[in-house]
């Protein structure tokens, strides 16, 4: 397939793990990618991108920073022309009992994995809205956008707020022919499932490394976790004519973790 020839695709969080897999999917599909993240090896995950055959640059942002945020949009269209899509993935998480939770830690990840999520919306649709031609935005919430688990409400807050402000603008935009949906991934092996795993696993109970995905897993209909590649999938399918019809919605990819 090859449905995003010549559209522009920024993705943030872009050069590990999930994003790497959406922009990879992206890139596979004949589109110009702009894939951003805090550290410099985002530049060097563009050139793999490059490798695929397609376009590529890696940007350094902070999604947190208005004019960090700013700047990736303004050269992403100075690269390519103009914004298609745009897949808000960087995220952050920490681990903590109440108690424990510090302040810095609760407002990096509402600065983040929130705020972050909607200073990208909020440059892309001005993009989006001026260029006339519509526009996809895909938000990566996570299963925490559903039920809160246990030791990290800051992070269930905020991506809870993922879902909301993925409602509100779709409300406002969807005259100017935007589509904006979440995705709620389950567990996804990445360098976050990592932590999380060695952070809650000896928090809930002495697991070596690896075993809390494995015992989590069991809860799993399907008895497998996810990969990057699925989430691409579903990312791609949302930013595609098929799903034209499909706005303000925020959809699990978990392997039936959660069905609500
Ligand atoms: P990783 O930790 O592997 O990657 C996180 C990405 O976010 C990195 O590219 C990182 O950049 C980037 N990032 C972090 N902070 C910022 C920032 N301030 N500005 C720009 N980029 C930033 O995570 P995953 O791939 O696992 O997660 C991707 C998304 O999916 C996150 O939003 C996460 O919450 C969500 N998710 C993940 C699940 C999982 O099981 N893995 C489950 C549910 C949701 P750098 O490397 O430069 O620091």
């Amino acid at each position: 397939m090859n449905r995003f020839k010549k559209k522009t695709v920024v993705v943030t969080g872009g050069n590990k793990g999930i994003g790497f897999a959406i922009a990879e999917r992206f890139s596979a599909e004949g589109a110009n990618l702009v894939i951003a993240s805090v550290e410099n090896q985002v530049v060097e995950a563009a050139a793999k991108l490059q490798d695929i055959g397609g376009s590529a640059i890696g940007i350094v942002c902070d999604v947190s920073d208005k004019d960090s945020v700013a700047a990736l949009y303004n050269q992403a269209e100075n690269e390519f022309g103009s914004i298609d899509i745009s897949v808000q993935n960087a995220g952050i998480i920490t681990i903590a009992k109440v108690e424990n939770l510090t302040e810095a830690e609760w407002d990096d990840t509402m600065r983040v994995n929130t705020k972050g999520v909607f200073l990208c919306c909020q440059e892309a649709i001005r993009r989006m809205r001026s260029s006339g031609n519509g526009g996809r935005l895909i938000n990566i919430a996570s299963g925490q956008a559903r039920d809160g688990f246990i030791y990290t409400p800051h992070y269930a807050a905020s991506k809870f707020g993922v879902m909301g402000l993925t409602q509100s603008l779709a409300k406002e935009v969807a005259l100017d022919g935007i589509t904006v949906n979440a995705i709620c991934p389950g567990i996804i092996k990445t360098d976050m499932w990592d932590y999380n795993d060695r952070v809650w696993g000896k928090m809930l109970g002495d697991y070596g490394p690896g075993e809390l995905m494995a015992d989590w897993v069991q809860n799993i209909p399907m008895k497998h976790a996810g990969e990057g590649k699925d989430v691409a999938g579903l990312a791609a399918f949302l930013a595609s004519k098929d799903a034209d019809y499909i706005t303000g919605q925020t959809i699990n990819i978990d392997g039936g973790l959660i069905m609500s």
